[in-house]
């Protein structure tokens, strides 16, 4: 015997007539696989017109309110084809679509809310629901089913819940999260659901793609081969970073690691790369700073900048990272380069922290959910390098990580570090000691980066990560002590004049010929004579010498990417005339002063 189902049947103006009830009894039995049906017949008049039968959690809608609803979604749908901007095209699709409109018997699995605040509501009455589908609610606002229990789904809102109360109801759309993705988007700033919140107009997609995707398998990968570029001469020496790879930029606040994300993404121009920086969490004002700064270096041409401020519900700055990495993938799979920043993943765990409290998961290490540590490694995951069949195309990832006091071993930091393939680690006494960037040379390191490297970077770069920890060891050893000898003099001189080097100003990303040109020239020794103090200039003046009148050793760099035996004289002995022309001018110099004193 099969169990007894009830039913609810409304209509608005005319009751259905018995063959009607017959016929949906036929669905329901079919649907429930039951034999008995009770049906009761009610009338209400605010669904407008036609009828809605509602059983236990589902609804079957023959009303005009559904009617509406289904004819305006595939109206929206034509959105899509293309052809969509010529006139008579779109009303001859218009009236195609309206004669051939069927209702289509919708089934809808229906809850209400028993409870909502903060961004999130749980939803009884619905069943079904898989994780990360859509939810919508009566008054429109779309969420997310995140916490799936035995009695009732807890949903993350991704809009306001002031029109959302107990009793409210919603409805499964049976469609994962996804966002709009495409050209489009590159040059403008855009909130974690893709819509456009720079006040420069909708944005025409080329497609969707859903937020959360699994990451590239083993087989459709290859390994990191191609270098991306920093600009800046400490990461790019001593911790290269290749396509494909997921560099942490992890420090104290206030210690540059920004500023390292946005000379990088400064340093891709006409590299073709498209640079997507998701802000996480951070204030309004920092974000628009960010998009100015990106604007005056001509950066936004080849960027996509992905905002969810702090002043944004949790839920949104949850999803924020996920969004940008769908973005990202839609480049990717296109065989283009993308260089990705989240900025910050600290913040990020704590939105998410927040999030799970609510939804009463059970806290962990620092009240984090237990699954924190899957939250970045599925998002950093998708970071790849595609195989060639695949069309080759790459996700490098720069998570950024703030650490409280430098404590690299807190929760968040261990796991991000675990998770990825170096860390790029900023301290904040080097960096009020006036080392800007303040990288620490000693914790920070890149895994796979050197095999991506070019040739020249490596030839050039040497021993210096080794000269500089002897230098530091050195520098710490004879502090105090008055006679040295001569070698050890020279050490520390060629020491000091390579910190020097290594500072660099904001928005000044060097080329790789430039940097292999300040590697050469010191590693021959050629600037260790110099006072500190003038490193800088002189830096500055031997690159304007180099990029005027020694175009063609700087043209050779770029094309070759090689620094063979005989190229390397060749720039010493640039040098070498540098410097004799610049000792020519001061001695100039110094006799005109001599002549006026005279
Ligand atoms: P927060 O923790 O607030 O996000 P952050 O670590 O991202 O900070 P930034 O905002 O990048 O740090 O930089 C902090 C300050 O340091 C800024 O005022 C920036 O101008 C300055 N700064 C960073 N790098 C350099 C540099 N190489 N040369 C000079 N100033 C720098
Ligand atoms: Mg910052």
């Amino acid at each position: 015997m099969s169990e007894k189902v009830n039913a609810l049947l409304r209509y608005a103006s005319t009751a259905p007539s018995q063959e009607q009830i017959s016929k949906i009894k036929n669905v329901l039995c079919q649907k429930f696989d039951t034999t008995d049906i009770e049906l009761e017949v009610k009338l209400d008049e605010s669904i407008g017109g036609g009828f809605i039968v509602s059983c236990g959690n589902f609804e079957y809608d023959w009303s005009d309110a559904g009617r509406v609803r289904q004819l305006r979604a595939e109206l929206e749908n034509l959105k899509h084809v293309s052809g969509a901007n010529d006139t008579n095209k779109i009303i001859s699709m218009f009236s195609e679509k309206v004669e051939n409109f069927s209702l289509s018997l919708e089934d809808r699995e229906v809850g209400t809310v028993v409870w909502v605040g903060d961004g999130i509501a749980n939803v009884d009455g619905i069943e079904h629901a898989f994780y990360g589908e859509i939810i919508e609610f009566e008054d429109g606002t779309k969420g997310m089913a995140q916490d799936i229990r035995k009695d009732h789904i807890g949903c993350i809102l991704f809009g306001n819940d002031t029109g959302i109360r107990q009793g409210t109801k919603a409805v499964r759309t049976y469609k994962e999260a996804g966002i709009p993705v495409g050209e489009a988007f590159i040059g403008r700033v855009i909130d974690a659901l893709g819509a456009p919140i720079d006040g420069l107009g909708s944005i025409k997609e080329s497609g969707y793609r859903p937020v959360e995707q699994p990451a590239p398998g083993i087989i459709e990968r290859q390994s990191v081969n191609e270098p991306m570029e920093t600009g800046i001469l400490s990461i790019d020496t001593m911790f290269p970073i290749g396509r494909g790879q997921r560099e942490l930029i992890i420090g104290d606040r206030q210690t540059g690691k920004t500023s390292i994300a946005l000379d990088t993404i400064i340093n891709q121009k006409g590299k073709n790369v498209i640079c997507i920086y998701v802000a996480i969490g951070q204030k309004a004002s920092t974000v628009a700073k960010i998009v100015q700064t990106l604007k005056n270096n001509g950066a936004m041409d080849y960027s996509i900048v992905v905002s969810s401020t702090a002043a944004d519900m949790a839920p949104l700055q949850y999803i924020a990272p996920y969004s940008g990495a769908a973005m990202a993938e839609y480049f990717m799979y296109q065989g283009k380069d993308v260089l990705i920043v989240y900025d910050d993943l600290s913040k990020h765990a704590v939105a998410y922290r927040a999030l799970s409290l609510l939804l009463e998961r059970s806290p962990g290490r620092e009240a984090y959910p237990g699954d924190v540590f899957y939250l970045h490694s599925r998002l950093l995951e998708r970071a790849s390098k595609l195989s060639s069949e695949l069309g080759g195309g790459s996700i490098t990832a720069l998570p950024i990580i703030e650490t409280l006091a430098g404590d690299v071993s807190a929760y968040i930091p261990t796991n991000v570090i675990s998770i990825t393939d170096g860390q790029i680690f900023l301290e904040s006494d080097l960096f009020f000691e006036g080392m800007r960037p303040a990288v620490n040379v000693g914790l920070s390191v890149s895994r796979v980066g050197s095999a991506a490297q070019t040739k020249a970077m490596k030839k050039a770069a040497g021993s210096i990560r080794v000269d500089l920890a002897q230098y530091r060891e050195m520098a710490v050893f004879t502090q105090f002590s008055s006679d040295l000898d001569e070698t050890t003099k020279n050490q520390l001189a060629h020491g000091n004049v390579l910190m020097e080097l290594l500072k660099q100003p904001l928005e000044h990303p060097l080329a790789m010929h430039e940097q292999v040109i300040i590697l050469v020239a010191s590693g021959a020794k050629r600037l260790d004579m110099l006072p500190i103090k003038q490193v800088k200039d002189y830096k500055q003046k031997l690159l304007n010498y180099f990029n005027t009148e020694q175009t063609e050793i700087c043209e050779e760099l770029e094309k070759s990417g090689d620094l063979s035996d005989q190229l390397r004289k060749r720039i010493i002995e640039a040098v070498d005339t540098f410097n004799d022309i610049e000792n020519k001018k001061l001695k100039n110099e110094v006799e005109e002063m001599q002549k006026q004193k005279v």
